[in-house]
């Protein structure tokens, strides 16, 4: 890619995004046409998944609130059997990456329109990208059939988001828009999006640190995970996305944290092959040396730093990097067995 010559392509969706947006719910629904609509969400979630529901109303006719991470089978197979009984023609997935990961595989396995309203950082809810884990493996896949077809951002249900989780999964949304910088298929649109959602970020995720239930950072920062979620359904992903795969699925690890220890290190790898991504990076960061300030984003914010902290050996290593060798992925510098070995020992 460069600003002279691109391809872009819009994904369709519509975004209704403001503090108390959640009471737009029925009328987003009555847009899709929707009647009969199944609510889904973690256990943890299940409150906030029967304030939509009643706030449906009758278009509401059920809740399920087993949604876990990765998206197990089992779970894609149960929600389906409750979608079916209660003859559910749409759901509505309140929640993280996970709740609207399980939504998406209704989507794809029943045909079911999708209306999100995520509560993390994660960005799932900007992608065709959908994941059913079966037997510790996980199966991944782009279908533009999966993309929820509304998203309602409400900063106000994120004030409720641990000070940790909101760090790791605000990070995990900085690295979506730091490998669409340098993506292949990247365009002055998703570069405008991928500046504009770091800035957000780096500046609310501190702010949020400091005094969660401040709603201007809640906003700010649910607004820049938007944009970094839409670059990360726009392009192709590189090296850190491939390495935070890889690393999750082999070693068990959990999503956001790792992205958050892993990012600095594939930019620092990564930003001198790209200029142009790097000069985006230090302006949105207010950096002249953006790995610094990712690193010291990262510390003050008292994220995991290294992979050790996630319980990673040096043993363990050996079989990723293997992985990671055997996938084609987009990246803007080659790399080969003895760059991985000292980016994840640097990681460790
Ligand atoms: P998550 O959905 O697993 O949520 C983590 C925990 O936080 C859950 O217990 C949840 O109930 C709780 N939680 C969520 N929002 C909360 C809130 N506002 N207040 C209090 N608790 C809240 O975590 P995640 O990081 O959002 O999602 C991770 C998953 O999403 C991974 O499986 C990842 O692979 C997937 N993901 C997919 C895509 C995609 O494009 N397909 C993109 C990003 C992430």
């Amino acid at each position: 890619m460069t600003l002279d010559s691109f391809v872009y392509e819009a994904l369709p969706m519509r975004v209704v995004f403001g503090a108390g947006s959640i009471g737009h719910l029925p009328e987003e629904a009555r847009r899709l046409t929707l009647r009969r609509v199944l609510v889904l969400s973690t256990p943890d979630q299940r409150e906030l998944a029967e304030r939509a529901s009643d706030l449906l109303g009758d278009t509401a006719v059920g809740v399920f609130d087993r949604a876990r991470m990765h998206v197990p089978r089992e779970t894609v197979i149960a929600a389906e059997g409750s979608a079916e009984k209660l003859g559910a023609d749409g759901c509505v997935a309140i929640g993280g990456g996970s709740t609207i990961g399980l939504g998406k595989a209704l989507a794809l396995r029943l045909g079911l329109p999708v209306l999100a309203v995520p509560t993390t950082y994660a960005g799932s809810e900007m992608t065709p990208i959908w994941g059913i884990t079966d037997n510790a493996r996980k199966q991944t896949g782009r279908d533009r059939s999966v993309l929820p077809r509304t998203v309602v951002y409400d900063p106000e249900l994120t004030l409720s988001l641990p000070v940790a989780i909101s760090a790791t999964s605000g990070l995990n949304a900085v690295a979506h828009a730091v490998e669409a910088l340098y993506a292949p298929d990247g365009s002055p649109v998703i570069t405008a999006m991928a500046e504009q959602g770091v800035r957000d970020l780096a500046a609310a995720l501190p702010a949020i640190g400091k005094h969660p239930s401040d709603p201007t950072a809640r906003t700010a920062a649910l607004r820049g995970a938007w944009l970094c979620g839409a670059c990360l359904g726009a392009t192709a992903m590189g090296l850190h996305h491939k390495l935070c795969h890889v690393l999750g699925g082999k070693l068990d690890l959990p999503h956001a944290e790792t992205h958050s220890i892993v990012l600095p290190h594939v930019a620092a790898f990564n930003l001198p092959a790209v200029p142009r991504a790097r000069a985006a990076l230090a302006r949105a960061l207010h950096d002249d040396d953006p790995v610094a300030a990712l690193k010291s984003l990262a510390r003050g914010l008292g994220a995991p730093l290294r992979l050790s902290e996630l319980g990673v050996r040096e043993s363990d290593l050996r079989a990723v990097i293997d992985e990671v060798l055997t996938g084609p992925y987009a990246n803007p510098r080659p790399v080969g067995r003895a760059e991985l070995e000292q980016l994840l020992a640097e990681a460790l």
